[in-house]
């Protein structure tokens, strides 16, 4: 596990990139988040860049600019790729010095590189895309009080399925469809059977419902054949972004048995633009979720005294939503919920373990998301189907509009963010998405 805290996580740093340093900023300099962005006119060119307050260090014009001279080839070439695949399938150790390079060029005190050099470009100037190409995207169900309510309503006198407290329960998600902050959400059609209909028909989504979600992405991957052991599980993670994986509810209740979900997920899966790297979290990490007396200890290969201890990570998140009439009145987004990552079942190094368990090969740059985050507490969940009992319950805006499910104009808006005594707060920015009309989205 990579947990050691050192020089880039001292709360004493400054940028001297202004912007980074006031209290509350997401991406200050002991963040270092890593992205993929395009300039404004440079069609089909994409570079990779680190977050720096409002800027980005772009490390394709650093190199250009001769300041990661000493890397290796190998190194230099992967911070000039247009994804970032390569660098994530560098390893640890060569993230790591890159991470090491960043602070130590953005820190105040340093020599401030030449800026006509056009290694600094605003965020708000280019587009953010996204950070890798997915080759593959799985998706678990890892918390057990989203498997627990959800359950209920579909299954309400069995909602906690048998296996749930031995497997790390997932799906192979689309990765087709994966797309960057900022795509508008086109309301899908499908298949649905209402109770109340005796038929089937097709139409688009009653139900479009947001799912609150982080994704970690497989730095090192492993060979076919050879399982990856719980302790060594983090090398292979590079880091972790906020995911929202949108669901249609009238068609995953009809489609869902008994292979599980399909078209209900395939149709758009939004991530927010910057990683996390695991070293940049270190200081956040916390004990693996406690399991209560009563509940079987895990299997042996998904267990180790130091997941126990230290697999768990204290990742404050937030849901918020936005109708159009609330933007058109210039409202600010309304929260709908706010839990932590902490109250997973299962932590970020026994999902990893559990895919490759089989022998299973992850390959640098596939996607692994968490399942719906929902926490214990009312103000918890992570979906609507959860918070309205689907629908039962419909929540009020502060419009006096209400909501079983997301209407047309609706954007949803995903945060998160560490934060800790001793340790300056860091965060993930955000993760957005507006649903829009079937058949609207290319006029808008
Ligand atoms: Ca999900």
């Amino acid at each position: 596990m990579n947990l050691s805290i050192n020089a880039t996580h001292d709360p004493n740093l400054r940028s001297w990139v202004g912007s980074a340093n006031p209290v509350g900023t997401d991406f200050p300099i002991q963040n270092l988040p890593l992205g993929v962005f395009r300039r404004p006119g440079e069609v089909g060119v994409s570079r990779i860049g680190v977050a720096i307050g409002d800027q980005i260090l772009d490390l394709f014009q650093c190199i250009q600019a001769g300041l990661f001279q000493d890397f290796s080839e190998k190194l230099q070439e992967a911070c000039a790729a247009s994804v970032l695949n390569p660098l994530m399938a560098s390893g640890q150790d060569a993230v790591s010095s890159l991470r090491r390079r960043c602070s130590e060029l953005l820190r105040q005190g340093s020599q401030q590189p030449d800026l006509e050099s056009g290694i600094l470009v605003a965020i708000a100037e280019v587009e953010l895309l996204l950070p890798a190409a997915i080759g593959d995207y799985t998706d678990f169900y890892a918390s057990i009080f989203h498997a627990t309510n959800v359950g209920k309503l579909f299954r309400p006198d069995n909602p906690l399925l048998p296996n749930y407290k031995y497997v790390p329960i997932a799906y192979h998600g689309r990765a087709s469809s994966i797309i960057p902050s900022d795509t508008p959400i086109v309301r899908p059609g499908g298949q649905r059977k209402p109770p109340t209909e005796t038929m089937p028909s097709f139409g688009p989504t009653q139900l479009l419902d947001y799912e609150l979600e982080v994704g970690f992405f497989v730095g090192t991957g492993n060979p076919l054949g050879q399982p990856v052991a719980i302790d060594q599980a983090e090398e292979h993670i590079f880091g972790l972004c906020l995911v929202n994986d949108w669901s249609a509810r009238d068609i995953q209740a009809w489609e869902y048995q008994p292979l599980g979900p399909f078209l209900a997920k395939s149709f758009a899966t939004t991530l927010s633009p910057w990683v996390v790297t695991l070293e940049a979290l270190a200081p956040f990490r916390c004990p693996a979720f406690s399991r209560p007396a009563e509940d079987p200890s895990p299997l042996p290969y998904l267990a180790s005294s130091s997941n126990t201890e230290w697999g768990g990570i204290d990742l404050t998140l937030e849901v918020w939503i936005r109708s159009a009439q609330m933007r058109s009145t210039g409202m600010a987004p309304f929260q709908l919920s706010c839990t932590s990552f902490r109250n997973m079942y299962w932590t970020i190094a026994q999902m990893l373990t559990h895919h490759t368990s089989n022998g299973c090969n992850l390959r640098p740059g596939d996607l692994l998301a968490s399942g719906t985050v929902s926490g214990p507490e009312l103000g918890s969940q992570g979906c609507l189907l959860e918070i309205t009992q689907r629908g039962a319950h419909p929540i009020e805006l502060p419009t006096g509009e209400t909501r079983s499910f997301l209407a047309d104009g609706d954007e949803v808006i995903l945060r998160g963010y560490c934060e800790k005594p001793g340790y300056v707060r860091i965060g993930f920015g955000e993760c957005r998405g507006i649903v829009v009309e079937r058949g609207k989205d290319k006029t808008e």
